[in-house]
């Protein structure tokens, strides 16, 4: 390092990252494999008559496969406390791809930049052609904006002029974009920035650089102190979740839970989401380490309902159509619907690549209807710009 170079901690900043290695990876697998049905009885029984979240620890009890014997009794609980606190709502939200460029060579990923594809990355009007085909397709008001992680191509400018786009056609606006310094977020609050959403991929420090092999992502601790920049920069809402599939799944998501509860904490004006993504097959032909299979999946978002009251429960496409409905009274508040993983997706010229395949492809209106037959009310607008 040449003596002008800023120090570690100078590029990295302190946060999460500073307390996560004192929770050990193995003992963490441990805890939740060697949990007993009744410890799993007795933390469901202490969730019902308190009626308050209960502890990472305790969570991670929920996940065991001592607890799947109690799925009926998780899936009662989850959808008492969802009911209580969002009442029978699903928010809907839209993801708008406006690059696919990227720096990083995630292994598992079909945008990584070695893999050999005509990059695309939206200009202005081009966005704002995909917002009108967007208002088309249904009365979206939380429209998520993502890219690849392409700082001199897709950064803080350019993401202004995309705010500044977009702002006119819709209410809330979330960015899924590269980790930047608290300053950059705070600045794009000024051009309409609502939400921030980061997948920290996997916690296990280890492993994490062996999926992430080269540029800026590669660096564990500035991605997951990314989120405690977001809390200082004041986002009104972080998103967080884990890549399901790259590591033991419920490592990841225990970790996941204990950095929640972290930030809640210390960030406790900002609200929060978590989004569970299995892995599917990407254009990279990465194959999942570990699956998690659709009864896990169900068991995991039971757990972290019980686990937390407030926090916003987000399924992507990813998941089927049939899966999704049975999932929409039991613990999930929001769901993305016609969604497009390709930049120019919406309009019709695109043949640009996907960065994960659809799997529920039903149009807006259609997953309206299906939120409707089981007598939820779709909410296509929860924030209004007078609140910024
Ligand atoms: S996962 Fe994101 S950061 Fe990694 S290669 Fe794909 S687009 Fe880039």
């Amino acid at each position: 390092m040449m003596k002008s170079d800023p120090t570690p901690d100078a590029i990295f900043g302190h946060g999460f990252a500073d307390i996560i290695d004192q929770y050990n990876w193995d003992d963490t697998i441990s805890m939740v494999d060697n949990a007993t049905i009744e410890e799993v009885d007795a933390v469901l029984a202490k969730a019902r008559a308190n009626k308050k979240a209960i502890t990472p620890e305790e969570f991670a009890v929920l996940i065991s496969p001592a607890a799947s014997q109690r799925l009926e009794e998780m899936a009662a609980l989850s959808k008492l406390f969802t009911c209580e606190r969002f009442g029978k709502t699903i928010s809907l939200y839209i993801p708008l791809y406006v690059g696919n460029a990227c720096t990083n060579k995630c292994v598992y990923c079909g945008f990584n930049h070695d893999n050999p594809f005509e990059r695309t990355i939206l200009s202005m009007s081009q966005i704002e052609e995909e917002c009108k085909a967007i208002r088309n397709m249904g009365p979206f008001e939380n429209l998520l904006i993502v890219s690849g992680e392409y700082p001199s191509l897709c950064g803080v400018d350019y993401l202004e002029n995309v705010l500044h786009t977009c702002r006119p056609y819709f209410h809330n606006l979330t960015i899924e974009v590269q980790p930047m310094r608290a300053t950059d977020y705070e600045k794009l609050t000024h051009f309409g920035l609502n939400g921030v959403v980061c997948f920290q991929e996997t916690y296990h420090r280890e492993a994490y650089k062996k999926y992430h092999p080269q540029g800026m992502k590669s660096h564990f601790d500035w991605r997951l102190n990314g989120y405690d920049r977001m809390g200082e920069a004041g986002i009104h809402k972080i998103g967080m979740g884990a890549l399901l599939g790259l590591e033991d799944w419920r490592g990841d998501v225990v970790m996941m839970a204990r950095h929640l509860r972290y930030l809640q904490k210390k960030y406790w004006r900002s609200r929060y989401s978590v989004n569970f993504p299995r892995m599917r097959p990407s254009e990279s032909g990465f194959q999942p380490k570990s699956i998690i299979s659709d009864k896990e999946l169900a068991q995991l978002t039971f757990a972290f309902r019980i686990f937390d009251h407030d926090v916003d429960i987000s399924y992507s496409t990813r998941e089927c159509a049939k899966y999704r409905d049975n999932m929409m009274k039991l613990g999930v508040t929001s769901m993305s619907a016609g969604s497009k993983t390709d930049p120019g997706g919406y309009t019709s010229a695109s043949d640009s690549l996907e960065q994960f395949e659809v799997s529920d492809e039903r149009s807006p209106r259609e997953v309206e209807a299906a939120i409707r037959n089981q007598g939820y009310y779709p909410v296509w607008k929860d924030w209004d710009s007078i609140f910024d």
